[in-house]
């Protein structure tokens, strides 16, 4: 039966393709009792299960991408252990054959015994070894009732599927990097949670926010997802299958076209150059970088290098050569690398130790320089790995949601300390390195003279500028209809923002998922931007917005936009920005 479903469109494009669900972790399992005719058998499945789940893991570890922190794989191995452990695998056979209980049923019950027995263990690292353990049982589980784990059967099988979720953690999602899809569809998630900004690097058709599509679409549907409008089709009928198949060849033939811009020069008719940059989230995102023709990397987000690290923060030397990585393939162009930015809808596991996951706004709390500064081992130790990266190439450090004037002292204050360490140990870094700060918290935007006289540069930060500006959730699509990058309170504090950075003589640039949107490319310019940075698959896309756009005859209509505060006036004034 067709049915259609509405969601959040993310990431544009069309995708048509079969549904790959990714089932939520169930521990919810059936308990009933097995006829003794029947324990072989049950004995037997679990075997089945457990040779499969070492197939997922071993094809996981073999897929690791060289830059993979080394902890990556040795997490793998604990996993593949504790897969093979007698304390899971005998114990739960023993509850097979002498309870009788279903394969599900005995495992569960191994698994609440031993983590009884963990609770009571004093030394903190063994203690954790417990979350391990229930990640294992997981996958199990997972593989006992067919559904794909997250990672498992990804592997080489997927060019024409479609991945289906309830939600899936930005950590998980970085893993479908390395995987060929042809779309995303979840049931939660807004337009520019981590998720959704994850799916977008990859360039592929995606839509969230898709109440309920992971529940009533099935394994192996024919979708169609159109990530232009957020729409789902299940099994769609023959004529509307043929209509977007026509949708799709003309999306594909409209990119081959676009292809000729990569290495013009971008600047507006009236000549003024515009500095189109990349955003990326790993050292070989660098590639894809280089490959739209971005003059250089605007926002490294390292927080996704630090997530799959489930106990620890990766060491200095696999953090420099991550930095130094992406500086080396962008072969002398910038590279801004931000420090860490875990909170909110990026946690690290390790938090959860720290009452983090008690926090009842995580948004609002120790995310991204906050913890930081609450670390300064961690951040120093990322800091002496970034300066040591300006070494190989030209590095800005850009630090995320700074609101304070101390937090932004005690923040230069560290890097001092940092290049004090690097001096006294002989090791090489530029002096010159400049520091800069994303613009992203309102009370930031409206203190400016704060920031303008301490730092090198800005990013304007336009995903978290409007989550805070206007108290809505980035990740939450019961409230993603009122996410509005055109509300005029947002307007007002980036066109503030770029025009005091310029008095001031102090460089600025947008980072925001705004900048990658060529609907809003005419009006950055109009406001007086010259610096983009965006994922390389939405560059060319704004760079025609670019070639056709005149600044001089922008600001009339651009300043109409800035002095509208009724929607409908708002929307008017941007038909005239968009056709003059
Ligand atoms: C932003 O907030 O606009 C930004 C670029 O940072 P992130 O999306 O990583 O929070
Ligand atoms: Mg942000």
């Amino acid at each position: 039966m067709s049915f259609a479903l509405h969601g959040i469109p993310v990431s544009r494009g069309i995708a048509i393709g079969r549904a790959y669900l990714i089932a939520p972790a169930a521990l919810d399992v059936d308990h009933y009792l097995i006829e003794p005719a029947q324990i072989e058998g049950e004995v037997e499945r679990f075997r089945a299960a457990q040779q499969r789940v070492h197939e997922e893991l071993n094809a996981l570890r073999s897929d690791l991408a060289a830059d993979v922190p080394s902890e990556v794989g040795a997490f793998i191995d604990v996993h593949t252990m504790i897969l093979n452990d007698a304390m899971l695998v005998q114990e739960t056979i023993d509850l097979i054959r002498t309870r009788r209980y279903n394969v599900e049923w005995a495992l569960t019950e191994q698994l609440d015994r031993l983590s009884r027995h963990f609770d009571t263990i004093e030394d903190e690292y063994l203690r954790e070894r417990k979350a391990d353990i229930e990640q294992v049982v997981e996958r199990v589980l997972k593989a006992l009732a067919g559904a794909p784990g997250i990672v498992g059967n990804v592997h080489g099988a997927c060019d024409e599927m479609i991945v289906v979720a309830h939600d899936i953690a930005p950590a998980d999602m970085m893993q479908f990097k390395t995987q060929t899809f042809q779309g995303f569809v979840t049931d939660l998630g807004g337009r520019t949670s981590h998720t959704a900004i994850v799916a977008r690097s990859l360039g592929i058709p995606a839509a969230v926010g898709v109440q309920h599509a992971s529940a009533l679409i099935r394994q192996d549907d024919l979708i169609i997802v159109d990530g232009d409008h957020g729409i789902v089709i299940v099994d769609p009928a023959p004529i509307v299958l043929e209509e977007y198949s026509y949708r799709q060849s003309e999306k594909a033939l409209e990119q081959r076209k676009l292809q000729r811009l990569k290495f013009s020069p971008t600047q507006t008719l009236c000549g003024t150059r515009i500095e189109l940059c990349a955003n990326i989230e790993l050292p070989d995102d660098a590639r894809a970088a280089l490959e739209s023709g971005a003059t250089g990397v605007g926002l490294f987000r390292t927080e996704f290098l630090f997530m799959n690290h489930k106990h620890r923060m990766p060491e200095e030397e696999a953090q420099f050569s991550a930095y130094r990585r992406a500086v080396e393939l962008m072969n002398g162009l910038p590279v801004t690398i931000r420090t860490i930015d875990v909170g909110a809808d990026k946690p690290l596991d390790s938090m959860g130790g720290d009452g983090y996951e008690t926090t009842a706004n995580p948004a609002l709390g120790l995310r991204a320089i906050r913890w930081s500064l609450s670390e300064p081992q961690m951040f120093l130790t990322q800091l002496r790995a970034i300066l040591r990266a300006s070494a190989f190439g030209k590095v800005k450090i850009l630090i995320p949601m700074l609101a304070h004037a101390q937090e932004i002292d005690q923040t230069l204050d560290l890097i001092r300390e940092a290049k004090r360490q690097l001096d006294d140990a002989g090791i090489a870094y530029d002096p010159n390195v400049q520091v800069g700060a994303m613009i992203e918290i309102p009370a930031a935007a409206i203190a400016l003279p704060l920031f303008l006289k301490r730092l090198d540069f800005l990013s304007i930060g336009t995903n978290d500028l409007i989550q805070y500006t206007l108290a809505i959730d980035r990740a939450d699509n019961a409230v993603a209809y009122l996410y509005d990058p055109l509300h005029p309170a947002v307007l007002h504090l980036i066109a503030f923002t770029l025009r005091e950075a310029k008095r001031a003589g102090v460089p600025v640039s947008v980072c925001g998922e705004m900048a990658g949107d060529p609907a809003l490319t005419r009006l950055l310019l109009g406001m007086g931007l010259t610096e983009f940075s965006m994922h390389p698959s939405q560059l060319l896309e704004v760079k025609q917005e670019v070639l056709r756009s005149h600044l001089k005859t922008l600001e009339k209509p651009v300043a109409d936009v800035l002095a509208s505060f009724e929607p409908e006036e708002v929307q008017a004034a941007l038909k005239r920005v968009a056709l003059v």
